[in-house]
């Protein structure tokens, strides 16, 4: 028999994530090393060395089950944000709370909107508990288009909504006031998720504050992750922001034990250095200047991006993704975004900016000289 059939038709018709390609995998196949791995939007500067010594602090009682209730990284974010505990649920990673969302509230047939090129994240949790994904096509520039969106998730009466800001894997980014204008005018029990991800990478003059918000939007979750500015993607930590009832609701279909101990201890010490998030800001904006001013050089369009990543236009982009592979710098292709004929690359240090840049242009010359079919 086929086991596949045992599984629920909308089981069987997800397309599974593709993650970037891991560095330890790339060294096998061509027996490589120095590759840079610019494809995954990690922190190239590693992890807050105060998080690094939380971690081996916590190690040592590792025979012991976490804090189900994860008080302590609770509280740390209580304090930071003006919340109580019963706004906040954890999860293994911010992808998990993206899960929970949609296991504690959409049933079968129920209608999820998001943006084309958006996360891919939001069409497999909704897929995965039988919920019908509407992409309302993007804004001019691969924006998420909000009036469109709001007017789907009406017309269509959607249970939730999904947003990034910024979004990955364009770096698309919405104002405040735009957000503010969606929100008001959603019925309040249309649920949104405002995914920020990439919160702490925003420029000073376009941060705002989502937080504050929750007191007038009781429909909104927002969720934000460990695993970008903070450094810790390997540790799968996050947390989403909401009311009570909403928190209530998610924690009831979270594993208890969803964040380890490592995690919890990690990332409150993560959450305090606020030194380490600022450098890593700072890394960024320059990273991602050296990199746009690469592109415009080599004469390849890109989408401005608020994130640490931005997408560049490339003809043939799949060979010339296998190309720069060779060259060993791992980038990540986006086909599966509807987007075919572009490549995303992460902000690194410096010196992975410059391989990247000047791999790239040894392709772009390879394939001037027909080499690269
Ligand atoms: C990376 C990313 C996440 C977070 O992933 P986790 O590691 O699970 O926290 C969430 N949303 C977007 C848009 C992302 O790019």
């Amino acid at each position: 028999m086929n086991y596949c059939d045992l599984a629920p038709s909308y089981i069987r018709s997800i397309a599974p994530y593709q993650p970037g390609k891991p560095i330890s995998e790339l060294e096998r196949e061509l027996g490589i090393t120095g590759i840079v791995k610019l494809a995954s939007n990690e922190n190239p500067l590693g992890a807050s060395p105060a998080a690094v010594a939380a971690m081996q602090e916590a190690i040592k009682t590792i025979a012991l089950y976490p804090d189900g209730n994860g008080f302590d990284l609770k509280d740390a974010l209580v304090k930071r944000y003006g919340v109580t505990h019963a706004n906040v649920t954890l999860g293994n990673g911010s992808n998990d709370l993206l899960e929970l969302a949609a296991r504690a509230f959409l049933t079968p047939g129920d209608k999820v909107v998001y943006s084309a090129h958006a996360f891919a994240v939001y069409a497999l949790a909704s897929q995965a508990v039988g919920a019908t994904g509407i992409s309302v096509p993007a804004a001019k520039g691969y924006g998420h288009d909000l009036p469109a969106m709001l007017k789907a998730a009406k017309d269509n009466k959607a249970k939730i909504v999904f947003i990034a800001n910024p979004n990955n894997p364009t770096g698309t980014f919405l104002s405040a006031d735009e957000l503010e204008v969606f929100l008001r005018g959603l019925p309040p029990e249309i649920l949104v998720v405002l995914d920020e991800a990439y919160n702490e990478y925003l420029p000073e003059d376009k941060r705002y504050d989502s937080v504050s918000w929750l007191k007038e939007f009781p429909n909104l979750i927002i969720s934000r992750t460990f695993s970008k500015a903070y450094g810790l993607a390997g540790l799968r930590v996050g947390y989403a922001l909401a009311h009570e009832q909403v928190t209530d609701m998610m924690n009831r279909v979270r594993q208890p034990f969803n964040v380890n101990s490592v995690a919890q201890a990690a990332a409150v010490a993560a959450l305090r250095d606020v030194s380490f998030v600022k450098k890593t800001f700072e890394l960024n904006r320059r990273g991602m200047l050296q990199i746009t001013e690469g592109l415009t050089k080599l004469g390849l369009e890109y989408i401005p991006s608020f994130g640490n990543f931005v997408a560049f236009r490339i003809g043939n982009a799949t060979a010339m993704y296998r190309r720069l592979l060779e060259l060993g710098v791992i980038v990540r292709p986006i086909a599966n975004y509807d987007m075919p004929d572009w490549l995303r690359v992460s902000i690194g240090l410096e010196s992975e900016n410059a391989k990247f840049l000047s791999a790239l242009e040894k392709c772009i010359n390879q394939q001037v000289n027909g080499e690269i079919k």
